[in-house]
């Protein structure tokens, strides 16, 4: 298993976002489905955020959060609901929680990435959230050592909707290792050995807008496969890769947003779960995603990860088409 400092502090951290979430599912989804209410996700990122936050505050003063969610808007008048219940279901943990506390602590996700930084997506998959099927917990340190925690899967990577779901965690060198949420029951994953392309089974975004639906099927019939890609939100799915429950995995700008960048938050913690598990995580011209740009991957198209036998025929399908 993992010991070192950093990746028991980002688990631990991790493990009490995901019982604070599942708190505010419990109590505010089933309502807000029929209403297709967002409000629910909003507190849940803002309240994860804070609960993640609060701990690098009192444990970690001196380390760089780069997180997705600032409290600018949380401060209006108008969003003082959403603030009371960010400040009810945090302070169900942390006591002596107030709305200014809670600000204040989302706020430290504002920092500018440096050397060594934390970077953290509270609510990975937030329409997944929502549907109530898959979302991730993401927190990666970007330098050598970066974790991460998707809720929502069986530890053996079979997506279980409505389970208890686990916690995923990769350490630059010892591996990427998996236990249900509430056990300390770990084991290793590793990506699958299949190595014929058209065997591959492909992980897509449930979400077409956040993808290249079109490109994807042209690069399946490259493949020579047949199979319907399997449909996941969040970086629930490079999990489910680490764990050799699929192959292969693109994301591919939509033709809709052709300037949207990925953010590094979606892609960090996913990276490593990927690469420690034995697999491949590039861009589409195979070279290293690079996490020094800031808080976007500034000059990337798009991401290709694989079990590592298929990268070189994903790239070589990526170039057939012309992507
Ligand atoms: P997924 O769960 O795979 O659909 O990915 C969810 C993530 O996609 C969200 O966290 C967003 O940051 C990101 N996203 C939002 N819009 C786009 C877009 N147009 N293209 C690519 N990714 C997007
Ligand atoms: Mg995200």
């Amino acid at each position: 298993m993992l010991h070192s400092p950093d990746t028991k502090f980002a688990i631990a951290a991790v493990r009490e976002a995901c019982a604070l979430i599942r708190d505010v599912q419990r109590s505010l989804v089933t309502q807000a489905l029929t209403k297709s209410d967002r409000s629910p996700v909003t507190v849940a990122d803002f309240a994860a955020q804070a609960i993640i936050a609060q701990r690098f505050a009192s444990e970690r003063a001196d380390d760089v959060l780069v997180g997705e969610e600032d409290a600018g808007d949380l401060r209006s008048e108008a969003s003082r609901a959403t603030l009371d219940n960010v400040t009810r279901f945090v302070g169900e943990r942390v006591p002596g929680t107030t709305s200014d506390t809670v600000c204040t602590w989302i706020d430290r996700g504002r920092a500018e990435p440096t050397a060594r930084f934390w970077t953290l997506d509270p609510v990975d998959g937030t329409k997944g959230f929502l549907r109530g099927e898959q979302y991730a917990v993401a927190l990666a340190l970007i330098e050598d050592g970066r974790v991460r925690v998707c809720p929502n899967l069986t530890a053996d990577g079979r997506s279980d909707i409505g389970g208890r779901g686990c916690v995923v965690a990769a350490e630059r060198g010892a591996g990427t290792w998996a236990c249900a949420l509430g056990s300390d029951d770990w084991h290793r994953l590793r990506v699958s050995a299949r190595g014929v392309p058209a065997e591959a089974r492909l992980l897509r975004s449930v979400e077409s807008g956040h993808t290249n639906v079109d490109e994807m099927g042209e690069l399946v019939q490259a493949l020579g496969g047949t199979a319907e890609p399997v449909l996941m939100d969040s970086q629930a799915k490079y999990a489910v890769l680490a764990a050799g429950c699929g192959e292969l995995l693109f994301r591919l700008l939509s033709a809709a947003k052709p300037d949207y960048r990925e953010r590094i938050w979606d892609q960090a913690a996913g990276s490593i779960v990927v690469e420690e598990a034995g697999g491949k995580v590039t861009d589409l011209d195979g070279k290293t995603l690079d996490f020094s740009r800031g808080r976007t991957l500034a000059t990337n198209r798009g991401v290709v990860a694989s079990n590592g036998v298929l990268h070189e025929a994903a790239l070589t399908a990526l170039a057939r088409v012309g992507a």
